[in-house]
């Protein structure tokens, strides 16, 4: 493949952030677990984009089932028109779950699903003639994509911060299942569930009960704050209160889905769901909105329909991206692989200086190292995110060996910091 370099003053350059002044890199091939750089560096991506490349990247199954799409029928309109690729992966997505979600449609990326699943909440609501429900609970330190919907709901300062006089009125924030800093010592798991349930609990009474129509949670928090799992028993106890006020749970699993925490699912109680990067495995853009036939009954009793339709929604060829991926999750065991790769240790919480900027360092030198993680957003605690973090999200399917170089790039990259911060 011939080169093709990004000039210095790069016609894209407004997209990208911690570079200090120098022009990116330019990728111009990607197989596997890595990805190649124009100047012939390999570079291990520790990071599958951004959670995106679940099964890794160049897989000829997923090429030739885009491919054959393609050349079948490359699109069409959706307003009285569905195609089989759609129809299949809806099927395979909400076909296997005993007494769960029931209905899918899909659209090109995790932002327009979250907001879609806002409108759904919102219709429902509507169609059963509860129509003051206008008010959507969320969490901070929580990233619910890029649209001025999505936003509103994003508890994170900086993702807020230039357009909070036009973000949605009717939101508000509770604290999220956060417990490797804010469970307190002397508490159990469940008392500290029961504690954030009070507080979901006190903001419904608060907002009043018959307002509130949705409470949006990622199942396990990604890009805002690093990994942030939940204690067990805090979505039956969040369900408990949802269910009490007759409110709706909608989980993003943008990037906590398809496999990323060693399940197909991160969690499975909730009314509406929603998945996208690993869904795709960046092949073609494509998210999902998944729902519980209760909602889909609610709009079935009023107009029958979603009032959502966007010119690429259900596309064929995404659709045989995805298609093609689950096939290939359920051939290659992707998710029991992942399950089996993927145990942690964490030992210390002692937070860096803000000032350092230590996440960004940590990046550029474990980049030079060839790995690719992910840019964790570690502002301190004036963006709501206690202490730096950087995320390592690879390929589902990477290999030991993989991970071998992965944390020695990270061993050689927190040494080469930390020597010159001395
Ligand atoms: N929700 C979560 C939890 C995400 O992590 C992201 C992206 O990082 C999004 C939504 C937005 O997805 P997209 O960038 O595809 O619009």
């Amino acid at each position: 493949m011939s080169p093709v370099r990004v000039e210095e003053q790069s016609p894209t350059c407004l997209l990208y952030r911690d570079l200090h002044g120098k022009k990116p890199e330019t990728v111009v091939e990607a197989k596997g677990s890595y990805l190649y750089l124009d100047d012939g560096r390999r570079i291990l991506d520790a990071c599958a984009g951004a959670a995106v490349a679940s099964i890794g990247h160049g897989d000829q199954r997923v090429i030739r089932a885009v491919g054959s799409q393609m050349a079948t029928l490359s699109y069409h309109h959706t307003s009285r028109l569905t195609n089989p690729a759609a129809e299949t992966l809806g099927q395979n997505l909400v076909g296997h779950r005993p007494g769960g979600l029931s209905h899918a449609i899909f659209l090109s990326s995790g932002s327009e699903a979250n907001e879609s699943a806002i409108k759904l909440a919102r219709q429902y609501f509507v169609e059963m003639g509860q129509v003051d429900r206008i008010h959507i609970i969320s969490r901070n330190n929580s990233y619910h994509g890029n649209s001025i919907g999505c936003v509103s709901l994003t508890g994170i300062p900086s993702r807020r911060r230039y357009f909070e006089p036009i973000l949605m009125q009717h939101t508000s924030r509770v604290s999220p299942c956060y417990p490797y800093r804010y469970k307190a010592d002397q508490e159990t798991d469940e008392s500290y569930a029961e504690r954030l349930a009070d507080e979901l609990e006190t903001e419904i009474l608060r907002v009043g009960p018959r307002k509130v129509a949705a409470f949006f949670a990622e199942t396990v928090g990604g890009a805002a704050a690093g990994n942030l799992t939940p204690v067990p028993g805090y979505f039956k106890a969040i369900r408990r209160v949802c269910d009490k006020y007759g409110v709706l749970l909608v989980l993003d699993e943008i990037m906590c889905g398809m496999g990323r925490t060693g399940k197909m699912h991160a969690w499975e109680w909730e009314d509406i769901q929603t998945v996208g990067k690993g869904l795709n495995g960046g092949y073609q853009a494509l998210s999902a909105v998944l729902m519980q036939q209760h909602v889909v009954d609610g709009l079935k009793r009023g107009s029958g329909a979603f009032a959502n339709g966007q010119t690429f929604q259900c596309h064929p060829a995404a659709a045989a991206a995805g298609v093609a991926i689950l096939s290939i999750f359920e051939s290659d065991d992707i998710v029991a692989v992942c399950a089996k790769r993927g145990a942690e240790n964490k030992q210390t919480k002692e937070t860096f200086s803000k000032d350092l900027p230590l996440a960004s360092k940590l990046d550029n030198a474990i980049f030079a190292r060839g790995v690719s993680i992910y840019s964790g957003f570690g502002k301190g605690t004036a963006d709501g995110v206690v202490g730096d973090h950087i995320l390592f999200s690879p390929p589902l399917n990477i290999s030991s060996a993989e991970i071998a170089e992965l944390v020695e790039a990270v061993r050689y990259g927190v040494e080469e910091v930390f020597a010159s911060a001395d």
